[in-house]
């Protein structure tokens, strides 16, 4: 797909960071948007920003993508609202608590799934019978650097990134002999909100380097060139090297130490003291 004008674009998780980039970017090119996010401040705030860049053509609804009814309803609207979907951006996450999994607890490890997992699956299930009438566009699910390498302390974000990496590479071989893109995006530490509720917030954003405009531009040139993965942002290239050059052992070290300098082990001390009893 090379033309996004009057094309209908739906992203989940716009409200805020890659998500409200993506939405100003396919604005610009003509895209109707259809946006969606938990947060309807940070949704309203989206709408007001492009509807000041002169991007009116925009259908908004404030739910939580984890609710399966709530997307197939969203979906439904959209065809009334703008027409047949062309393209679904599945970028709706949270990070989780920064707990080693021994401690965590299993409700806030499930609503990392709900979320990051079951929220990409439903916005697929929903929009891809809209995609496939149209005969053209795209599905974009968000995993993560973290979907290649396993890191500490978000043991449920790492679960669901390296999930919908293998989900959505099972859809890139269902449908590649379509004129539909299917695309995974490996963003790196990109400069958002993310961070802003864990408890090490200052550490952790100082790995946040890349913009998030720079994200939705390299996305628009990947699905016009059908390039499935785009492998984006800070520490990106490297995590890929490392994902599938260097052996387990290795791995494990690099992954340690690459997330003490990010000072998210800040909860270790008393996970070994822990183990010690
Ligand atoms: P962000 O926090 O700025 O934006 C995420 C948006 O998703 C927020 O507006 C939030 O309200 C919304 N959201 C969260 N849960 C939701 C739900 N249940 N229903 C609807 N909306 C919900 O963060 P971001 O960095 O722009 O994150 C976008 C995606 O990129 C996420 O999937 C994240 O895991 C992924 N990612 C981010 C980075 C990074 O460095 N920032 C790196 C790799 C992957």
């Amino acid at each position: 797909m090379k033309d996004f004008k009057n094309k209908v674009v739906a992203i989940t998780g716009a409200g805020s960071g890659m998500g409200r980039a993506y939405a100003v970017e396919f604005g610009k090119l003509g895209a109707k948007l259809a946006l969606n996010d938990y947060n309807e401040k940070g949704l309203t705030e989206t709408v007001e920003l492009l509807q000041s860049q002169g991007i009116n053509h925009i259908y908004s609804k404030a739910f939580d993508v984890s609710d399966k009814d709530e997307m197939f309803s969203f979906a439904k609207e959209v065809k009334n609202h703008l027409g047949n979907t062309h393209i679904i951006i599945n970028n709706a996450g949270i990070s989780g608590k920064g707990d080693p999994f021994f401690i965590g607890e299993t409700e806030d490890f499930d609503r990392v799934l709900e979320i990051n997992l079951y929220g990409v699956i439903y916005g697929c299930r929903a929009f891809l019978p809209q995609i496939v009438e149209n005969n053209e566009g795209a599905v974009v699910n968000v995993a993560s650097i973290f979907g290649l390498i396993g890191v500490p302390g978000v043991s449920a974000y790492c679960t669901t990134k390296f999930a919908v990496k293998g989900f959505t590479e099972s859809l890139m071989v269902e449908f590649h002999k379509s004129p539909i893109g299917i695309h995974c995006v490996m963003p790196g530490g990109i400069d958002t909100a993310i961070a802003d509720n864990s408890p090490n917030a200052d550490e952790f954003k100082k790995t946040l380097k890349t913009p998030a405009e720079d994200v939705a531009k390299y996305l628009i040139k990947c699905i016009r060139k059908k390039k499935p993965n785009v492998l984006i942002g800070f520490n990106s290239g490297k995590f890929n090297l490392v994902s599938r050059f260097m052996p387990l052992k290795m791995r494990i070290k690099f992954a340690w130490n690459m997330m003490s300098k990010m000072g998210v082990l800040w909860q270790y001390e008393s996970f070994n003291s822990l183990m010690k009893k």
